[in-house]
């Protein structure tokens, strides 16, 4: 039996794949198992930050793999305490917690915002509901699957838990018209500065500016969920900072270790004490190894011009983007590009650009791009190459 074949008998079918076993992968290259060679535009999605296997990023991983794996919460290790400091200090966080995932990272903010209102406020005034945007995705735990506003997850899995309102992205009279219909009983509104798998939209500026003053107005916690759009990948270490706000809240996972699993929880001085002793937890939160894989990308990341680069890189993929005919517009901020088709099908360009070498995501009906943020402009050359070629067709 081949590794597909074996793989879709032992493993739940709860993805869509393609036919491809990938075999290791170098920088913006990865191979697969009959050594046909794709460009990587999406980087897992949005995971590989430093490309495949930086040597940095793996020598850090195999020191910490041979000094200690997993210590449990019960004790501290160096390399989680460093890494804590050097996150905090970059975003200007006061503390965070360790989780394992983006959807576990929203859980922890969910609960958060909800403890924040319940200690100030009392049980009585039932200060609980958290307004999350329509087209939003926040995970696929229960609670993060309902904070997520698009119907089309609200399935199966009834009861989905209450206490979530949506409101229209970039729509300001209805954040005020529900802040109104639940005054006093909201406890946080929770939003992507750019929706990814809603089809990388990113929000107007007015409306965030909305948000955070209808929120400093009435003790409302901002959370920004910068799982997909954090760590660099807008051309500023926080896609909030493009926007020139400081949510009270943020979540990151995706980029921030390189490929190892990790999720945090960041709060402000105003809620980073909320969540005591027992009130939260999580037995691989913090796991040292993911965490020097954390260390090595901020290094890289917040390295002198880096970002920079980032935000160069993505001008230069919207312009060369916009000279394709097919091309109808291109949406996004830095390296996080979304492109909209005048004629053609998403999954199918998907599909093409595979069989011709070239790996590209999907969100709605655009084609996703996420490449790692240490590409170069040759790669860039050699995968939009690719993709006209396809959308020329
Ligand atoms: C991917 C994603 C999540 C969920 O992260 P998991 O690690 O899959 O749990 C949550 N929010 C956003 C914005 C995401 O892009």
């Amino acid at each position: 039996m081949n590794t597909i074949e074996k793989h879709n008998m032992h493993v739940m079918p709860t993805y869509g794949r393609f036919d491809v076993v990938l075999e290791k992968g170098s920088g913006c290259v990865a191979v697969d198992e009959d050594k046909k060679e794709y460009i990587d535009f999406g980087s897992g999605i949005g995971v590989n930050s430093l490309g495949f296997c930086d040597d940095d990023w793996a020598d850090a991983i195999f020191s910490q793999a041979h000094a200690v794996q997993h210590t449990s919460n019960y004790y501290y290790t160096k390399t989680s305490s460093d890494f804590a400091e050097r996150l905090t200090t970059a975003t200007g966080y006061q503390k965070l917690f360790f989780g394992n995932s983006g959807a576990e990272a929203n859980e922890c903010a969910i609960k958060l915002a909800k403890k924040y209102s319940f200690d100030k406020y009392g049980k009585q005034a039932g200060r609980n509901i958290i307004i999350t945007l329509e087209n939003s995705f926040h995970g696929r735990t229960i609670a993060t699957l309902s904070a997520t506003g698009q119907e089309v997850f609200h399935n199966y899995f009834f009861p989905f838990v209450g206490g979530f309102v949506n409101v229209k992205a970039n729509d300001i009279a209805d954040l005020k018209e529900k802040l109104a219909t639940y005054e006093n009983k909201v406890c946080a509104v929770m939003f992507e500065c750019i929706q990814g798998e809603g089809g990388v939209i990113p929000l107007e500026k007015e409306f965030v500016n909305a948000i955070f003053s209808e929120c400093e107005k009435r003790d409302i916690l901002t959370i920004c969920d910068e799982v997909q759009t954090g760590v660099g990948r807008t051309g500023k270490f926080l896609a909030s900072e493009n926007y020139n706000v400081k949510p009270n809240i943020t979540t990151l996972a995706k980029g921030l270790a390189g490929g190892v699993p990790i999720g945090v929880c960041m709060a402000d001085e105003k809620c980073c004490d909320v969540l005591s002793k027992g009130t939260h937890g999580s037995t691989f939160g913090g796991n040292p190894i993911s965490c020097a894989g954390g260390n090595v990308v901020l290094s890289k990341v917040l390295a002198d011009g880096f970002l920079d680069e980032v935000s160069k890189k993505g001008e230069y993929f919207k312009s060369e983007l916009e000279k394709i005919d097919e091309v109808e517009g291109v949406d996004g901020m830095g390296l996080m590009i979304g492109i909209r088709l005048k004629t053609k099908n998403a999954a199918e360009v998907a599909k093409a650009c595979l069989d011709e070498g070239l790996l590209v995501l999907t969100a709605k009906d655009k084609v996703r791009l996420l490449p790692p943020l240490t590409i170069s402009k040759q790669e860039i050359d050699k995968g939009i190459k690719i993709l006209k070629n396809i959308l020329d067709r």
